[in-house]
């Protein structure tokens, strides 16, 4: 099923689950390279008590910020640059 990401505009395909997810508005439709920005995670009790077990809250905000750097410290020019999009002209 083929989708539109909502900040680049480029198609997608998805899962047939995804897809009915999007249209029924509870998820945006986003491409690879945008949803990691804000991917909404499923955070179970049991895997926040596991963090919070084992590490404060400043440790497991240290180790989030080197797994995934923030966008600011990307490049993401590429991204926004604009009349490059593989649907042509918007
Ligand atoms: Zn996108």
């Amino acid at each position: 099923m083929l989708v539109q990401c909502c900040v680049c505009g480029i198609q997608y395909d998805v899962s047939s689950r995804t897809w009915r997810d999007i249209k029924g508005q509870r998820v945006e439709a986003r491409c690879v390279l945008h949803r990691r920005r804000r991917r909404r995670q499923t955070v179970t009790a049991s895997m926040r008590r596991y963090w919070l077990d084992r590490f404060t809250m400043e440790e497991i905000n240290e180790i989030a910020n080197a797994m995934w750097p923030r966008p600011s410290q990307r490049s993401p020019d590429f991204l926004t640059a604009s009349g490059n999009g593989p649907t042509g002209p918007a």
